[in-house]
């Protein structure tokens, strides 16, 4: 592996918007900086303009007037995409589908005059570092979704990257399958060090795989931050809803209390405004017997998700609460419960949306 790694180099997207010819802005301008050997993501659902970002870095898009793109601080804008030096991969495959698995890995080396013998060498060790060991001579036409999915991954890094795009590469794959090839992707990518600028729509694949997460909305970036920043502390309510599952709270404040319709719910520091909105995520609320916590309301449904239960909890907020609780205790719709809930647990949000 030896010779794959620590070939990352830093990115910097600099004011870069995207105003496509018909008049669509994809893309308002931002400015991102992404560390060498870093993983982030760029996540937000289809449409907000996570491609035509990557579009720009990658070089087949050129920003609107005013914005660059650096690499380790060299300006790259009008560098077009061969001499970039950065690896691909898409959601469809776009591997050459009449050439051997080797063929497909070692393309981009041959077109850059690597000798055979060199060429060989470094489809052996992206074959196995892949996890493709056996298929080398199979036509790419006689694999599978996943085993297309891991040539195309190596055939991407054969070239000896600085940067390493991915557009949502595990799409096109059932979920479990998925699942697995997100493990070793998460491995492969932390073992190269190449910096990897990787879209996605799926949650849970931006807080397994990023560094740092890119929430994007409508052509803006609502929020930059690791997945724990991002998960536990949602700059809007956008990206509380986004990110997990949260319950959303309107309600008037006294005295650093939200009045709900189940009692009052303490909360940590100042709500000036006579009204707050207030998230809490699922797992942090405790069910525990009617009279004790600090809201009473009444058990609505419960669903047995194996590690854990879900259950909804009505009369208790302004709308029905969604509690994780573990998958131990006893919960019947129609039992009289409380509901403990520590203030730190309450994030305020700003108001609208
Ligand atoms: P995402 O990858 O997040 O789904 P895209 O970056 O592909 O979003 O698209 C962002 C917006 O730009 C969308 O409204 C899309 O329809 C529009 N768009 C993308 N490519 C073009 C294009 N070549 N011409 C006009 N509009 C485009
Ligand atoms: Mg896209």
């Amino acid at each position: 592996m030896s010779m794959f790694v620590g070939h990352g180099a830093s990115v910097r997207v600099e004011a870069c918007g995207k105003t496509f010819a018909d008049g669509t802005r994809a893309l308002e301008r931002a400015t991102l900086d992404i560390a060498r050997a870093e993983t982030l993501v760029l996540l937000g659902p289809s449409g907000c303009g996570k491609t035509t970002m990557l579009r720009i870095i990658a070089g087949l898009e050129a920003p609107d007037t005013g914005g660059r793109v650096l690499f380790d601080g060299i300006d790259m804008t009008s560098v077009p995409i061969e001499r970039r030096n950065v690896g691909m991969v898409f959601q469809s495959y776009a591997l050459f589908p009449n050439m051997s698995v080797a063929d497909n890995i070692g393309y981009g080396l041959k077109i850059r005059g690597v000798g055979r013998t060199e060429r060989a060498g470094r489809v052996a060790e992206l074959v196995a570092l892949t996890n493709i060991g056996g298929l080398e001579s199979r036509r790419v036409d006689q694999l599978s979704g996943g085993q297309r999915q891991r040539v195309a991954l190596a055939r991407a890094v054969a070239i000896r990257p600085g940067i390493l795009l991915l557009d949502e590469p595990l799409t096109a794959l059932d979920a479990a399958l998925r699942d697995r090839l997100r493990g070793e992707l998460n491995r492969l990518l932390r073992a190269l060090g190449i910096t990897t600028i990787y879209v996605t729509h799926d949650q849970s694949e931006a807080m397994e795989l990023g560094d740092r997460i890119v929430v994007m909305q409508r052509g803006t970036i609502a929020q930059i931050g690791t997945p724990r920043d991002i998960y536990f502390t949602p700059k809007n309510r956008f990206v509380a809803e986004f990110i997990g599952a949260a319950n959303i709270i309107e309600s008037p404040v006294v005295d650093n209390h939200l009045m709900l319709p189940g009692g009052r719910l303490a909360i940590v520091g100042d709500a000036n405004s006579a009204v707050a909105v207030a998230m809490i995520r699922p797992e942090t609320i405790r069910i525990v017997e009617a009279g004790s916590g600090s809201l009473t309301g009444t058990i609505d449904s419960v669903s047995f998700i194996g590690d854990r239960q879900r259950i909804v909890v009505a009369g208790a907020s302004d709308k029905p609460l969604t509690v994780d609780a573990p998958n131990t205790i006893r919960a019947r719709s129609g039992d009289r419960i409380g509901l403990s809930i520590s203030p730190d647990a309450v994030r305020l949000l700003p108001p609208g949306n």
